[in-house]
C-alpha cells in the first residue's frame, strides 16, 4: 500500500484502475480526493481512499493527557480529562474522567494524596490502562504531575520558587507532586 498527502479536488487515480472509497469520489473517468489527508491505494482490492486528518485515533495506554483535579481522597484522585496526545499527535478522548491511584503517583513513597494534589490543579499524566469500568492514570515520571496549581486558601495561581509553590496574593506556601513542566515560575 502506497501513501501520499492529498488536498480536496486532487486527482487520485483513473476510474479504470481504482474504485473510489472513503473521502474519494469519481467524476467522469477520474477519481478525486474530497478532503485533506493521506491517500491510500490498495493494489489488491483496487480501492483508493483518503484517511482524513480529522479522523484521529482514540487515546490508548501510554498517551499523555492533560486534565483537572475534581476530587482528592487519601488514596485516589478523580481527574477530568481535557486532551490526549501520542507524541505530537492529538488523540480523541473517548471518555471524560479518569482515576489516579496512589501507587501510580510517584517513585518515592507517597502517604496521602491530599498532600500531593488539590481540587482545581491542572495535571499532566499518562494513561496507564483503559478498563471497562474506568480509565487509570500514572504520574510517576518527572514530566508528569501538577503543571498548574491554585492556592488552597485564596485560589490564586501558585508560582514555583526554590522547589516550592508560592502564592503571590496571600503568601501561602504549598507543595504538590509537581511536573518539571510546571507552568508558572519566579526566578
Ligand atoms: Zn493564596
Amino acid at each position: 500500500m502506497r501513501k501520499k498527502v492529498v488536498i480536496p479536488g486532487e486527482m487520485l487515480a483513473i476510474a479504470e484502475e481504482f474504485t473510489a472509497c472513503e473521502n474519494a469520489f469519481q467524476e467522469g473517468e477520474k477519481i478525486y480526493a474530497s478532503t485533506i489527508g493521506v491517500a491510500e491505494y490498495d493494489r489488491k482490492t483496487h480501492e483508493v481512499s483518503v484517511q482524513s486528518r480529522k479522523n484521529v485515533k482514540p487515546f490508548a495506554p501510554g498517551c499523555k493527557v492533560i486534565g483537572q483535579v475534581l476530587a482528592v481522597r487519601k488514596s485516589r484522585v478523580l481527574v477530568k480529562l481535557f486532551e490526549a496526545m501520542e507524541g505530537p499527535e492529538p488523540r480523541v478522548l473517548t471518555q471524560s474522567y479518569a482515576t489516579l491511584f496512589i501507587s501510580n503517583v510517584d517513585n518515592r513513597f507517597v502517604e496521602d494524596l491530599t498532600q500531593e494534589f488539590k481540587i482545581g490543579d491542572i495535571i499532566a499524566a499518562e494513561i496507564d490502562s483503559i478498563k471497562p469500568y474506568g480509565i487509570y492514570l500514572r504520574t510517576d515520571k518527572p514530566s508528569l504531575g501538577v503543571i498548574r496549581a491554585y492556592c488552597s486558601k485564596c485560589r490564586a495561581p501558585l508560582y514555583l520558587k526554590d522547589n516550592k509553590l508560592f502564592c503571590k496574593r496571600c503568601g501561602s506556601i504549598e507543595k504538590r507532586k509537581l511536573s518539571v513542566e510546571y507552568t508558572l515560575t519566579i526566578d
